[in-house]
């Protein structure tokens, strides 16, 4: 074959049988043959092991895509929930030895059958087209839409009315966002343009604020400039910057994700520093794709500023940390993001960061690099799936006796730590620069007392927020 890339063609849904409307979507079909139907992949697969089902697997949906894409299967209701089930975690990737580029794959494919819906009914679906698309991207449009929530959470009327049922009169989508924003914790204010290193000047970087990440863990972002301030680094904001498109693209709007991917390719000065930095892994997977989504004239512009994109705990490992003088004294388990862990392949990094925090236990965690069901936006399209998966990476938690669950995405956060909240489990949830900069800066990490955990309040939440002022 010439071309290393088939450009093959779906039948349309809507389309009648023999009349299909023809589809473009372009799948190097190397990619679909290197999966040579081992099956060791199965046994990572968190959908396979919830469901035992071949066609929930990575190898099942394989075949199915394939059959699809050749012509050979319609894309009936059956083949559309066993590939929508799927939580792009990419945890298949990390197991397969044969490197299956699984999301190249399933990428593309769901993209093209996305858009070969008609166009009203996307437009119809008014959770993608309100919340997804008009608000998620928007840390101020978060901010405003969470206002009533914090009002019930201050009045203290937010846990009765839950414990009275109210919420379970809500649509499931809202249902499940109303029980996840729950269990977030108030932002400091907004990130300066600049802020100097602390001691010798060993790096200058631009930091990445993102959407979701700033409306809800801003604190997280404070912890982690500060962080790279105690470890010699100037650190540039630039304003301008935007939502990493992640949204837009796995909605299948790929013209949204590619207008915000170039304005920030515009808002970052990549030529005056060392590095971009993102802090939570669902953005940096996104960051460093975006050379390789779409080809055109600014492909070039796009694959520099992927180059330099780091995640936090892959610079400072890259850099060498300045280890903590104060000791944590607690003990501590570590979850593995899928963005972080599958995506990007970061896993021994973190490992090493908290390794030089003195009086630090780090106790392995079972299943650690098993997604928790957040998956993006998955814990609110595929409620009952991702709670199981959070139910089970709770159970995993509280068999390891940690005090702390550490994760470095902020939907990983979010989940986890409404399992937690509801299981009234006396673990904090924190991202490692959280407790990185409390070992900094001397002070306990947020929800913990003295190396010994502070009892979750009735909101489920602590009110000794680390949150910079
Ligand atoms: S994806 Fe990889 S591990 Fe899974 S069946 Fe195919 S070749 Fe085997
Ligand atoms: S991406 Fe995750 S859920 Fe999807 S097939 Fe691979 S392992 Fe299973």
């Amino acid at each position: 074959m010439n071309d290393p890339s088939v450009s093959t063609t779906l039948p349309s849904r809507d389309a009648k049988p023999g009349r299909a409307a023809p589809l473009p979507v372009t799948i190097p079909e190397e990619k679909i043959l290197s999966c040579v139907h081992c099956g060791l992949c199965t046994a990572t697969c968190p959908t396979y092991t919830l469901l035992g089902d071949e066609n929930d697997s990575p190898r099942g949906r394989i075949y199915l895509m394939h059959a699809v894409v050749q012509g050979r299967l319609p894309i009936t209701e059956s083949v559309q929930t066993h590939l929508d089930r799927c939580l792009d975690c990419r945890a298949c990737e990390t197991a397969c030895p044969s490197g299956v580029e699984y999301s190249r794959i399933l990428e593309p494919f769901r993209l093209a059958t996305a858009q070969a819906q008609p166009s009203w009914k996307r437009r119809a679906d008014w959770f993608r087209q309100v919340v997804l698309l008009r608000i998620f991207p928007y840390p101020e449009r978060i901010r405003r839409a969470l206002t009533p929530i914090r009002l019930l959470q201050k009045a203290g009327l937010y846990e009765p009315m839950e414990r009275m049922g109210l919420w379970d009169l809500l649509p499931a989508r809202l249902r499940a966002m109303l029980t996840l924003v729950n269990a977030s914790v108030p932002a400091g204010p907004p990130l300066p343009d600049f802020l100097p290193a602390k001691g010798r000047r060993r790096a200058r970087v631009a930091f990445f604020v993102g959407c979701v990440a700033d409306a809800m863990f801003r604190h997280v972002h404070w912890a982690t400039v500060r962080v790279l301030q105690e470890n010699g680094c100037d650190v540039v904001i630039p304003g301008g910057q935007c939502c990493c498109g992640a949204i837009h693209y796995h909605v299948a709007d790929e013209e949204g994700a590619k207008r915000f991917a170039d304005q920030n390719v515009r808002a970052f000065p990549v030529h005056d520093v060392d590095a971009v930095i993102v802090n939570h892994a669902g953005c940096g997977a996104m960051l460093k794709d975006y050379g390789h989504y779409w080809k055109d004239s600014q492909t070039p512009k796009r694959q520099e500023f992927a180059a330099k994109v780091r995640d936090i705990n892959e610079f400072l490992d890259q850099l060498g940390l300045v280890p903590p003088i104060h000791p944590a004294n607690l003990t501590v388990a570590y979850h593995d993001a899928c963005h972080l862990a599958h995506a990007q392949g970061i896993v021994a990094q973190p490992r090493r960061l908290l390794s030089q925090i003195p009086g630090l236990r780090l106790v392995p965690l079972p299943e650690s690099n098993m997604c928790c069901g957040s998956a993006g936006s998955y814990n609110l399209l595929h409620h009952d799936l991702a709670t199981r998966l959070g139910r089970r990476k709770l159970e995993n938690i509280l068999r390891t006796g940690a005090e702390v669950v550490l994760a470095s995405n902020a939907g990983c956060l979010l989940q986890i730590e409404r399992e937690i909240r509801r299981a009234r489990a006396p673990v904090a949830v924190l991202h490692p620069m959280e407790l990185l900069d409390a070992c900094y800066r001397g002070e306990k990490p947020r929800g913990t007392t003295n190396g010994r955990m502070a009892r979750p309040s009735r909101a489920g939440r602590n009110t000794s927020g680390n949150v910079a002022g």
